[in-house]
């Protein structure tokens, strides 16, 4: 992998005291590379695991022309021939899973049932609703115009031709995807071995849930988001729990943590004036720098490669404040982590919606407010914030169904203009 010196020695405007967003991002992408290792499993277990290779359909699916209606299979040809009713005679009856034996000809049509494929000589099926049975079931009559030629016909490879990509390598694999491996007739499927992934907290003030909550003291709650957002990664996970600050403790922690995982995701720290040790200890061990970015909340981070006896492993030092955490996560470590595990995601979309009060923003960061979708008055959708945006107001983001995405240069968002919105679903 490229080195963090190399990377940020190319940019000409490179300020890692106020630091853009997209170009932390950008700089963070380049510097990772997927880390090998690929195993074949069973195509249920596969969900949610990155394909590691393309997957070339050996079929057509569906194999045959077949109809998508109950009723009435025939040759187009009778339309054309027809005044304003089609007559035709009845010679047979095609299930699914059984072809018909003999093909239909000019004035004949064949009883057809949805998923049957096609008899020989028919292009068209009319649906049951729209005939008149007649002559006891050998005859049926209807309209000329109730369909036009190729009508309510599955066309054989319309899912996907024989040879065609049916995923790509990089897709995490979804429900449809592992519907699709199964429509295919495939077993078994290359993945990407999980990452591992150590997160650990640091900061004197942080206690355990069951231990005492001294004065001035709080309880952990960053190792507890980053374990439910990493876990929605489908990583494996190192707890490591909360790293007293003192010298020794850290850097057994993070020497532990390089030897076992891919990537370490601490909390807390990081900040400019920290009194701690936490800074001192990740510039020792490795490849760190220390940005403040341009955005907020979730100033200051860490962010480089560390090292300990020849193993190597990503380091995030995110932010200590609670909010912080989840938005440095999602807007930083997620997209990492998708591209180190191998996974090709596409970027969340951004929404534009109604901002339904007044949002007061300074341009030169950008802002990620927690904020509320849902219909206004007049039952169109718009958006609001979620009250107290503090970085330490964990409530906010529980609250909230979106970030409010405010643009580096963007100002103050009066009541009724648009905002860009970025829903939780999907993301979280
Ligand atoms: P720091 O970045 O270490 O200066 O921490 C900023 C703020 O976040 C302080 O108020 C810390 O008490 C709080 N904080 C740091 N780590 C945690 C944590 N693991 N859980 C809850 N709050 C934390
Ligand atoms: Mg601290």
């Amino acid at each position: 992998m490229p080195s963090l010196q190399s990377v940020i020695s190319c940019l000409s405007d490179y300020d890692p005291s106020a630091l853009p967003v997209a170009k932390a991002n950008a700089i963070i992408g380049d510097v990772i590379e997927p880390v090998g290792g690929i195993e074949q499993l069973a195509i249920r277990t596969a969900l949610d695991r990155v394909l590691a290779e393309d997957v070339i359909s050996s079929i057509d699916v569906p194999a045959h022309d077949n109809s998508a209606m109950d009723g009435y299979a025939f040759s187009s040809a009778a339309l054309a021939d027809a005044g304003s009713d089609v007559v035709l005679q009845v010679i047979g009856t095609a299930y699914a899973g059984n072809a018909l034996g003999s093909p239909a000809g000019p004035g004949q049509a064949v009883r057809i049932m949805t998923g049957a494929v096609m008899p020989d000589g028919c292009d068209t099926v009319v649906p049951q609703e729209f005939v008149e049975i007649q002559a006891g079931g050998n005859q049926i009559r209807f309209a000329a115009d109730a369909v036009r030629a190729g009508d309510n016909r599955r066309l054989r490879g319309e899912d996907l031709a024989s040879g065609q990509a049916a995923l790509a390598a990089g897709r995490i694999l979804q429900p449809a995807d592992i519907g699709l491996l199964a429509s295919l007739g495939v077993a078994e499927v290359k993945v990407r071995r999980r990452l591992r992934v150590a997160f650990f907290s640091t900061g004197d003030e942080l206690r355990s849930i069951g231990e005492v909550l001294d004065p001035g003291c709080v309880y952990d709650s960053n190792r507890y988001t980053l374990h439910g957002m990493l876990r929605r990664l489908n990583v494996d996970l190192i707890d490591m729990g909360v790293v007293r600050d003192d010298p020794e403790a850290l850097e057994a922690a993070f020497r532990s943590a390089c030897e076992n995982a891919d990537a370490i995701i601490t909390s807390g720290g990081v900040s400019v004036g920290e009194a701690d040790y936490t800074k001192q200890i990740m510039a020792q061990l490795g490849d760190v720098t220390f940005w403040k970015i341009a955005m907020r909340p979730g100033r200051p981070m860490a962010f480089g490669r560390i090292t300990s006896n020849g193993r190597e492993a990503l380091l995030f030092g995110l932010p200590g404040n609670p909010v912080a955490v989840m938005v440095t996560f999602y807007h930083f470590v997620r997209a990492a982590l998708h591209r180190l595990m191998g996974a090709k995601v596409a970027p969340l979309p951004l929404m534009r919606v109604r901002s339904a009060g007044t949002i007061r923003k300074k341009p030169g960061r950008t802002e990620y407010q927690r904020g509320i979708l849902a219909p206004g008055a007049d039952g169109t959708l718009e958006v609001r914030v979620t009250g107290q945006q503090g970085s330490g107001v964990l409530r906010s983001m529980s609250e909230a169904n979106c970030f409010i995405v405010l643009a580096h240069e963007q100002g103050t968002v009066e009541a009724g203009e648009s905002v860009e919105i970025m829903l939780f679903d999907g993301l979280i």
